[in-house]
């Protein structure tokens, strides 16, 4: 039966992509060899990791201004090794409170800087995205989480502000186009919206760095690794690769403009059934809706095993809701199909037909 992977992270990928990469796996390249066996200083992987960095130029629009990078450490090491590289111990940056990943975020920047909490939706669990428009020009910048992959909210326009922007894109990082000229940093764990868990991408400003006067060790520094083209250690090679394929399917399908159609379509099926079927509800205020990650519940909670269990036998797999929201969570990046999305709604209606 055909499955439709509703996972929130490790999450989704293309198909095509999934098969060249195991084709790749048992020989790259034709060198009878496999991408994971070969040097990354050999020119067929530096070619990749060229090719990486081009495609998210070329797609994010991105000038020389900023560099872009593939690390390894996570989404996660970004929260210290961006007030590390930006912030020092007496300046101050904002934060917006929007979720356990911001949350994460404001708790390691404390540790290298003065960090403000200039809103935050946990009054309601972060069911909303609260507004920071218009802040104080004293903040080295204004960090913020775009889309809450765990409550379903997203920023769909970003802060109007007189900072920069760090952001953690990691849960929707090239589902839509951005104005990089905004952003001071981004940084994006590769396992939600670009390819397998390993890599993170981190786009920065050069201008931005080389001005806080801690000494940074040297995997730390992000000056270092712009210098060594992101291979100052060995670079996770075969998370990279996925990602070159999945931005090469991303340019191939109308870029991020494409991608952001695709989204909205299937964000607005999945919503209008959500609204429409008297079974469900969203626990997010709708002008903050996520498109990526979908969260609804049942009205008559001691149904969700059912549901879950009826999705599965639908080949729909994934489908929990985290547990600090509880009821489903629908990941639906840009690899998830509109065909997919649909499958899930026709559940909910029968659902409807047979319990309602
Ligand atoms: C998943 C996620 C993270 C954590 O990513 P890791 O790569 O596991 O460290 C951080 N921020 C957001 C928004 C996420 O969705």
């Amino acid at each position: 039966m055909k499955k439709y992977n509703f996972y929130a992270g490790p999450a989704i990928l293309p198909r095509e992509v999934i098969e060249a990469a195991a084709a790749a796996v048992l020989d790259f390249e034709g060198m009878g060899l496999s991408l994971i066996e070969i040097s990354h200083r050999s020119k067929q992987f530096v070619a990749v990791m060229d090719e990486a960095v081009a495609l998210v130029k070329e797609l994010l629009n991105i000038g020389d201004e900023h560099e872009v990078l593939f690390l390894s450490g996570g989404a996660s090491s970004q929260f210290y090794l961006t007030p590390m590289n930006l912030l020092d111990q007496d300046e101050k940056a904002a934060y917006v409170d929007t979720g356990t990943w911001a949350s994460k975020a404001i708790k390691d920047a404390k540790l290298f800087g003065n960090i403000e909490v200039l809103a935050s939706s946990k009054d309601k669990n972060y069911s909303y995205i609260p507004k920071t428009d218009n802040i104080d020009t004293s903040y080295k910048y204004l960090h913020i989480t775009s889309n809450n992959t765990i409550f379903g909210t997203q920023y769909q326009t970003f802060p109007d502000v007189a900072v920069p922007i760090v952001c953690d894109m990691s849960s929707d990082i090239f589902s839509r186009p951005i104005d990089i000229h905004k952003f001071d940093l981004i940084y994006a764990g590769a396992q939600k919206n670009m390819g397998p868990a390993g890599t993170t991408l981190v786009i920065v400003r050069k201008s931005a760095l080389s001005k806080v006067s801690r000494v940074l060790p040297a995997m730390i520094d992000m000056k270092n690794h712009i210098e060594a083209e992101s291979m100052y250690n060995t670079p996770p090679v075969f998370p990279i690769y996925v990602s070159m394929l999945t931005l090469r399917w991303i340019k191939n399908n109308g870029g991020v403009a494409g991608m952001q159609v695709r989204n909205e379509t299937k964000a607005q099926l999945l919503f209008d059934e959500i609204e429409r079927n008297p079974m469900f509800y969203s626990p997010t205020v709708a002008e903050d809706r996520s498109r990526m990650n979908v969260c609804f519940l049942l009205h008559n909670t001691a149904l969700e095993n059912e549901f879950i269990a009826k999705a599965i036998g639908a080949g729909c797999v994934g489908l929990e809701g985290h547990r600090s929201v509880g009821g489903f969570r629908a990941s639906i990046y840009n690899a998830m199909s509109a065909e997919g999305v649909q499958a899930l709604v026709d559940i909910m209606k029968e659902f409807e037909r047979t319990h309602g």
